[in-house]
């Protein structure tokens, strides 16, 4: 099998399997009981929050662990608005966030929040100006993520974070769930960003909310008072500790598999061109993991299905959103044309593919091609 589905999900790293058995068997204690297994628990949950914070050179931020970027997205952006509005009520974000974001803000939108949404050009490159005309004193959160799911645009963190810099009340919120390993990360003027660890080789249900002004946010979880009250529950202590496996595992090696993985999916890009009636989606400078292309007039359900008979996995737009019937909010955000999202499938890599893998990948896709090839708008 050829897994090229790896925005979805990742493999596991046996590393990370082995640290979450581990722990559980050793150190199934509560962390928040008194006893001496509770404490030392409680030690090594500590222990492991310090790693991160090391590993991600976090100085001033503090860690909330939580089950992965979908809680983070809807902890931060409910917590914070309902924490500012005595301050204003507009929430600036795109279009093209995961539905964590999307969702969330729409659910907001109902409490009264006003929610606006950043433009693309033409070209798939965000316009700044339009950001900047944006800003006012009404704001108090912008939320946005660094690379995106679907077509793996890399979005301008840091020109976004200099524009907000004159406005002290606004809250800068990146999702960086796709970036982490593939794309270095720039965190000045960023105030809060999440991870999902199994996005990087590490397990589901495991994710980071990391924050600089933890006070400000107001609860929405109720309960013990787990992670500095923010997300009550008994912490899954083998969890957090696998995933800082993974991230020490991630960055071990990060230079190398992003040159690997760069290669990759230039060797797809550079093969799928020749073929008329193919358009390529994402962008040659994107994330270095994420492919997307469509044989436009034909259904991107229908190829997907034709590889998976062939045993190479990958998907249509984004596992979140391809049992929906609209169309992508991601790719029609970006200007691609309607015909083509219809039939757009992303291929997404990991540090576990090869380069027999793409090989295997670029065969199949010919034969594919011409199945459909007469079915295409060329
Ligand atoms: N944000 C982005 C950009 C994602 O791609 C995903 C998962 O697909 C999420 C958030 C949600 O992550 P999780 O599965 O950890 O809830």
């Amino acid at each position: 099998m050829i897994y090229f589905d790896n925005s979805a999900t990742t493999k596991p790293d046996k590393e990370v399997l082995e640290t979450f058995a581990k722990v559980n068997e050793n150190f199934y204690f509560n962390p928040a009981s008194p006893h001496a297994k509770g404490l030392e628990t409680e030690k090594l949950l500590t222990s492991a929050r310090e790693q991160i914070k090391n590993l991600l050179k976090l100085e001033q931020q503090s860690i909330i662990f939580t089950s992965g970027a979908t809680e983070s997205n809807n902890l931060l952006l409910t917590g914070m608005a309902r924490a500012k509005k005595q301050f204003g009520h507009t929430i600036i974000t795109t279009k093209l966030e995961h539905p964590s974001v999307l969702e969330t803000v729409r659910a907001l939108e109902d409490e009264g929040f006003i929610i606006k949404y950043m433009r693309f050009k033409e070209d798939g490159t965000l316009d700044l100006e339009h950001f900047s005309s944006m800003l006012t004193s009404d704001v108090i959160l912008v939320a946005m993520m660094h690379v995106n799911n679907v077509m793996g645009a890399i979005l301008p963190v840091a020109e976004v974070a200099e524009l907000i810099k004159g406005y002290p009340k606004i809250h800068f919120h990146v999702d960086c769930v796709q970036s982490f390993g593939k794309v270095p990360l720039h965190l000045e003027g960023v105030h809060s960003f999440c991870l999902s660890g199994h996005k990087f080789n590490g397990l589901k249900g495991q994710g980071l909310l990391v924050f600089s002004q933890l006070k400000t946010i107001t609860h929405t979880v109720f309960g013990g008072g787990q992670e500095f009250g923010f997300r009550s529950g008994t912490v899954n202590v083998a969890s957090n500790v696998a995933l800082s496996r993974a991230i020490r595992l991630t960055l071990e090696d990060y230079e190398m598999q992003r040159a690997r993985l760069y290669q990759m999916k230039e060797e797809i890009e550079r093969y799928v061109k020749q073929f008329p009636g193919i358009r390529l989606n994402s962008q040659h400078n994107g994330a270095p993991h994420i492919v997307n292309l469509s044989f436009v007039g034909v259904k991107g359900e229908v190829i997907v299905n034709a590889f998976s008979r062939r045993d190479i996995m990958v998907s249509t737009t984004s596992a979140c959103s391809s049992k929906r019937a609209k169309l992508n909010e991601t790719l029609t955000a970006l200007h691609v044309p309607d015909q083509a999202i219809t039939g757009s499938i992303r291929i997404s890599l990991s540090k576990n593919n090869t380069a027999e893998e793409v090989h295997r990948f670029n065969e199949v896709f010919r034969e594919i091609y011409q199945e459909v090839e007469e079915l295409l708008e060329k």
